[in-house]
Order: structure tokens, then sequence, then C-alpha cells
């Protein structure tokens, strides 16, 4: 029978979060490096990566970073490679990095938006959108690949979103569409490298406080908002989601693949 330490060993274990300087990803590396793992973070923000490596260095494993955009194809490719070399191996990536690609068609206070009204929308708008939101989770995924394949196996976990299953009116329009794409990605991936042994879940946050759309939930009309949507009065703080993310990438989480793991406080149980 595993021990409790057993069963969440992750010691020593080779780690990328990409969007790992702030918010969701941040508490990704946290949880992961307490626990002993050797963890670089991938952000395009170079600033926050080395404060945030700074902040958290000296807590149990390993941390370090890497300055990179997850839209540019080739300084992925060599990110990927250089976590490889150092690690000698890449046992877990998390595909967490994203953006809200502009303001939605309505605004929190309900009013109609124009600058989000879908004449209006810049093209480059909706392009940085799909990129980021999107096809960085694709390159993200087929670079771990690349390494995991040949090691015989390891654990990816995509933050997606609960706006992957409802409409959202407050964000920018290709934000939707882009996180349930990745919904099906992950479902795909799954069943393409569960033979490998590679591992490929979801997680899809409902409202957490962080930089996300400029910190939009630490104001007040927009927190309230988000609050009363909650089944439980409050919406997330990143500590909520470091127990799922640990689930997901030790021996524990061993027998969830293709999962879409709603954690939200209960909001898509209220609205849909
Ligand atoms: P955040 O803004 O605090 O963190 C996002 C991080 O990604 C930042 O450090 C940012 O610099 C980085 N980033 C942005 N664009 C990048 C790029 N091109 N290349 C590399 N790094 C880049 O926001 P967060 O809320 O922690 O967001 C993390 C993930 O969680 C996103 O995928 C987001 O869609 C998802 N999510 C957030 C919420 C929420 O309410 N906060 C809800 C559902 C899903």
């Amino acid at each position: 029978m595993a021990s409790l330490e057993t069963m969440f060993d992750v010691r020593g274990k080779s780690v990328i979060v990409t969007g790992g300087a702030s918010g969701i990803g941040r508490a990704y590396a946290e949880i992961m490096l307490q626990q002993g793992a050797r963890v670089c973070i991938f952000d395009i923000d170079a600033e926050g990566l080395d404060r945030t490596v700074a902040e958290l260095a000296g807590d149990g494993g390993e941390i370090w970073g890497r300055q990179v955009d997850v839209g540019d194809r080739p300084a992925m490719a060599a990110a990927f490679d250089a976590v490889a070399e150092r690690h000698g191996r890449i046992d877990t990536v998390f595909a967490n990095a994203g953006i809200d690609p502009g303001p939605g068609f309505m605004t929190p206070e309900g009013e109609r938006n124009p600058d989000g009204a879908i004449e209006n929308i810049p093209d480059s708008q909706w392009d940085r959108g799909i990129e980021i939101n999107l096809t960085s989770v694709y390159t993200t995924v087929k670079n771990a690949v690349r390494h995991m394949k040949p090691q015989g196996g390891g654990q990816i976990i995509v933050t997606s979103s609960i706006a992957s299953q409802i409409n959202e009116s407050i964000v920018g329009t290709s934000y939707m569409p882009a996180k349930a794409a990745v919904n099906h990605f992950v479902r795909h991936m799954a069943m393409e490298l569960g033979a490998f042994g590679i591992r490929v879940n979801a997680i899809l946050p409902g409202p957490f406080i962080t930089n996300i759309a400029g910190g939009r939930l630490r104001n007040k009309a927009d927190r309230a908002a988000f609050e009363s949507q909650s089944l439980i009065g409050r919406i997330g703080d990143v500590e909520d989601i470091k127990g799922l993310a640990l689930l997901l990438a030790s021996p524990a989480g061993a027998f969830f693949t293709g999962s879409l793991i709603v954690i939200d406080g209960g909001s898509l149980t209220r609205m849909t």
C-alpha cells in the first residue's frame, strides 16, 4: 500500500511551467518546488521571471527561469532543449501561459462595449488570442512529447478555463473558442499519447484573482459579480489550485488522462 508521501512524491522531477512568473502558473511552480522538484518557468515577462525566481528560490527543489514568448516556435524548441540538457529529462509540463485578448462586447457593469463588438475587433487581436491561448498549447505539447516519448512517459497539464463551456461577454471574443479547442486538443492528445505513457489533462479554473485582464478581478464591482456566481461565496485564490496541480503531476494522479477538471467554487454548476 502506497504511503501519503510516495503517492505525492515529485522529488527531483523535471518540471516546466509556461506563464510561471505570475498567478496560476506561479502557484504550480511553487507547489512543485516545495515538494522538491526541479522547476523551470518560461515567461515573456523578464522582470516577473527574475522576481519570481528570487522570491521562490530556496523553497525545496531548484528553480530557474527562461524568458520566452510561447508564440515563438524556434524559441520554445530551444527552451525545452535547454531544460532537458540541464535536468537530464522532462517529466511534467504545465502548458499554462494565456492572455485575455481584449475587451468583451459587454462591460462588467452590463453596458455594451463598442471596442469588443465583432466588427470593431482588430484582426491582430483575434490572431494573438488564438496564437497564445491555442497554438502555443500545441507548440508546448509538441516539444514536451519530443522529449517524453524517448524517455518513456510524462505528464502534460494544460490550463484551460470554464470559459470553454459557457458564453462569456466580458472577455475578448477569441478566448472562449480558443479554450474550447484546447479541451478537444487535450482529449485528442490523451488518445494519441496514452500508449507512450504520456498523460494529458486539462485544469478548467473559474475566476481566480491573478494579473490576467489587468487584474480586473481585484476591482470591487467585478469581484462582486463573480462572487455572486460562486456556490461558496468567493472567487479563487491561487492557493486553491496547488493541490490539484500536485495530484495530476504525482503518482497519485496516475489514472487521470483525457480529463477536463473544473475548479471554480461551483460557478459553472450555477451557470449551466
Ligand atoms: P496571469 O496574467 O497572472 O499569468 C499569466 C502569465 O503568462 C504571466 O506571467 C504572463 O507574463 C505570461 N504570458 C502571457 N503571455 C505570454 C507569452 N506570449 N509567452 C510567455 N508567457 C506569457 O494570469 P493567470 O490567471 O495566472 O493565467 C494563467 C492561465 O489560467 C491562463 O491560461 C488563463 O487563461 C487561465 N485561466 C485564468 C483564470 C483566472 O480567473 N485567473 C480563469 C480561467 C483560466
